[in-house]
């Protein structure tokens, strides 16, 4: 639990700047023995093979570092968080495809260059040789992989589409892994190389594995999760309540979210995000939905005693991230779960803007009011619509001001649907709020 002594962190490192440093360590030392290796056997049969040879080395070293980005290490994803995580797995994918198709291009002017030959007859050519065909197929995969998560595609395929489709990034890592192990001058130009590849695809092979598979699958045996409880908190909105075995050994925070799925009760593939809508502790936790599609609205539903799958806790909405003793909690809609959660171990001075279209609507507002008043905080529950009548925006930074005077001094948590968050963020930075300061997560995909 946060205190007022430790919310105030002047001069120490963040925790997400330790992390940001471990990852970019980890990127220039690698990069650095890649660069190492390349000069020490790199030359190719001409010079565009060997530049060709250059970017190969840098593909693979990419692709062991997006599988670090989503294996969901809970050392990284407290500090950074999943959706910051997954921003950079979106750019380092998107240089990974540039990167691929540069190498494959290179190899094929390099080979046409040697032969004397046509850059088309080369790639036929080339297509026949087993791993050559492996690295084509991989970067056809990965290529396949970008097209659908460029913004106008992706936007348009369901999350389950277009999760099934990016899981082939999978089958594009096996088959670029032995597309490298068949070429032997990269992988085995000496005992050195070969251990350190071998190393770094072990590591982040056994970094994926055990963060996407081994250790959701071992807490949910562990802890056998059950729903306990399904409370109605209004027409859309629904509480479902968890309990389970040694929760006192579940490793969450309030403001983390898990990705939860009912089996029985729903395909098991449907796995969806809800934070905890309560601060976790031994007597169970409690997700609170509001219905968007037909899971959350079929939460309702889920019968008492059923079996519940929970992955995580994720996120680094939490007072991990508290450098002032001040703090401003700000929610819109539903977006009021992790706040909800936070103001249990909020220290310090607390004030909460609750955004909602009228009081009728504002979820878990009763449950809010009562811990406000047990810190002795202020809640400021700003009713209606985003321009309506005229209105100013309520996160403008003239009505941020106005509110709460000294928000420069607090740091802000703000958890919303994207738009909302949006335009606090903007509000924020209007204000010169340091950005070590803010902390948002969104309701939406990253
Ligand atoms: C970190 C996080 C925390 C959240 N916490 C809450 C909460 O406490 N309460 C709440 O009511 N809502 C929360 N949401 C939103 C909630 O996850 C979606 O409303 C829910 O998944 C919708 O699923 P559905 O099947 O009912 O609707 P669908 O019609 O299937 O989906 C509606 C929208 O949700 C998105 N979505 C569906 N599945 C996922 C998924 N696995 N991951 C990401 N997005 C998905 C879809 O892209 C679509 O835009 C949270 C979202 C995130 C990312």
């Amino acid at each position: 639990m946060a205190t007022a002594s430790n919310a105030v962190r002047r001069g120490t490192v963040l925790p997400v700047d330790a992390a940001r440093w471990a990852m970019w360590t980890f990127v220039v030392v690698n990069a650095v023995i890649v660069d190492a290796l390349f000069l020490s056997a790199g030359s190719g049969k001409n010079g565009v093979l060997t530049v060709a040879k250059f970017f190969g080395l840098h593909a693979a070293l990419l692709m062991l570092f997006q599988l670090l980005l989503v294996a969901r290490i809970p050392w990284l994803d407290r500090r950074i968080g999943m959706d910051r995580l997954t921003v950079w797995h979106r750019w380092v994918g998107f240089t990974l495809l540039w990167t691929v198709l540069t190498h494959a291009t290179l190899v094929v002017l390099g080979y046409a260059t040697l032969d004397d030959t046509s850059m088309g007859k080369t790639f036929v050519a080339l297509s026949g040789v087993p791993a050559s065909l492996l690295g084509m197929l991989a970067a056809a995969v990965i290529a396949v992989i970008a097209v659908v998560s460029t913004r106008p595609l992706r936007r348009r395929l369901r999350y389950e589409v277009w999760h099934g489709l990016h899981l082939l990034l999978y089958v594009a890592l096996g088959l670029a892994f032995v597309h490298q192990l068949q070429e032997t001058t990269t992988f085995t130009s000496s005992a050195f190389a070969t251990a350190y590849w071998w190393i770094l695809w072990l590591l982040a092979f056994g970094a994926l594995l055990t963060g996407r598979l081994v250790m959701p699958l071992w807490r949910n045996a562990y802890h056998r999760f059950r729903v306990a409880v399904v409370v109605p908190e209004s027409d859309n909105v629904v509480s479902v309540y968890v309990t389970g075995r040694h929760l006192d050994k579940f490793p969450a925070r309030a403001g983390q979210f898990c990705i939860w799925r009912f089996p029985g009760h729903n395909h098991w593939w449907l796995a969806n995000p809800f934070s905890l809508s309560a601060a976790p502790g031994v007597q169970g936790l409690r997700l609170t939905a509001k219905a968007a599609g037909s899971t959350s609205a079929g939460l309702r539903n889920v019968p008492v005693g059923s079996r519940a799958f929970v992955e995580g806790p994720y996120g680094a909405f939490t007072s991990l991230h508290r450098t002032r003793p001040g703090v401003l909690l700000i929610a819109g809609g539903v977006g009021i779960t992790p706040v909800r959660a936070m103001l249990e171990e909020a220290a310090g001075d607390v004030v909460v803007l609750y955004r909602v279209r009228s009081e009728a609507d504002a979820v878990l507002l009763n449950e809010v009011r009562h811990l406000i008043a047990l810190r002795g905080g202020r809640l400021h529950l700003l009713t209606g619509r985003t321009g309506e009548h005229g209105t100013p925006p309520p996160f403008g930074p003239d009505s941020l001001r106005r509110l709460v005077p000294d928000i420069t001094e607090r740091d802000v948590y703000v958890c919303g649907p994207p738009a909302m968050t949006g335009a606090v963020l903007s509000g924020l930075r209007d204000l010169r709020v340091p950005a070590r300061q803010v902390h948002a997560e969104k309701f939406g995909m990253a």
